[in-house]
């Protein structure tokens, strides 16, 4: 292999091997983010039984509320036979009449409680599902995710391999920059140049230096302005005219 054939096959292994990288820093994100999603379903969930406990604690106290108006009114009922007292039995009389327009309220306002209880509980119910589809589904992409980080993993070891016996048949002058580049990006070193972007950071390069790549001119490498990587011309990619 000539020393421009290893350059360009050393950037394809790099730019494999920077793919490979780029792919395990992005997992933790990722699954944060899907840890994040669960935690925001359990929290509506958790709302919804809010809403729930709420308004079945309302229902509750107009129970006993009316339960308790109905034994005041059977009480007054229970005193009307003892009374003689023409004024007194008329008092009573608008004292029951106005304890049963009490309880009939009452009674409606009972009926909506439990209407908005059921509501509720519906919604508890619906989320509660939404919540188990929605954590069998997020286990599957974090399973695959995991999957996918294993073999990434172990695909930065065969390319690392790859990449090494290339490196050894760069001349030692271009091995030193090379290894000096490798040392500081800590992944790829070098970069393919094609549409006139350094083919890992996808800096746009100078139309001089694309010029000196495209014709092999540059007497020494020459190397991307924004991330400092050398810069191979990239002999797939038709030069444009
Ligand atoms: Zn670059």
């Amino acid at each position: 292999m000539s020393a421009p054939n290893v350059l360009v096959e050393l950037a394809r292994e790099d730019a494999k091997l920077y793919q490979l990288r780029q792919q395990i820093a992005s997992l933790p994100r990722r699954l944060q983010e899907l840890e994040e999603k669960r935690t925001g379903l359990e929290r509506q969930l958790q709302e919804t039984e809010a809403v729930f406990r709420r308004t079945e604690g309302e229902r509750r106290k107009l129970e006993m509320e009316l339960q308790e108006l109905r034994q005041k009114r059977a009480r007054s009922e229970s005193r009307q036979s003892a009374l003689t007292s023409t004024e007194a039995y008329q008092a009573l009389v608008r004292e029951m009449q106005q304890q049963d327009s009490r309880i009939d309220a009452l009674e409606s306002s009972l009926l909506e409680a439990m209407d908005r209880s059921t509501q509720a509980a519906a919604r508890r119910e619906a989320e509660k599902a939404r919540l188990e589809a929605e954590t069998l589904r997020l286990d599957g992409v974090r399973r695959q995710l995991e999957s996918d980080l294993a073999s990434a993993q172990a695909g930065v070891a065969a390319q690392q391999r790859l990449r090494d016996g290339l490196i050894g048949a760069l001349e030692p002058k271009t091995r030193a920059l090379y290894e000096r580049v490798l040392r500081a990006k800590g992944d790829a070193a070098i970069a393919l140049v094609g549409e006139r972007k350094c083919g890992i950071c996808a800096a746009l390069q100078p139309p001089q230096l694309l010029q000196e790549l495209r014709g092999g001119s540059a007497a020494n490498l020459r190397t991307c302005q924004s991330c400092g990587r050398i810069l191979v011309w990239d002999p797939g990619v038709q030069s444009p005219s």
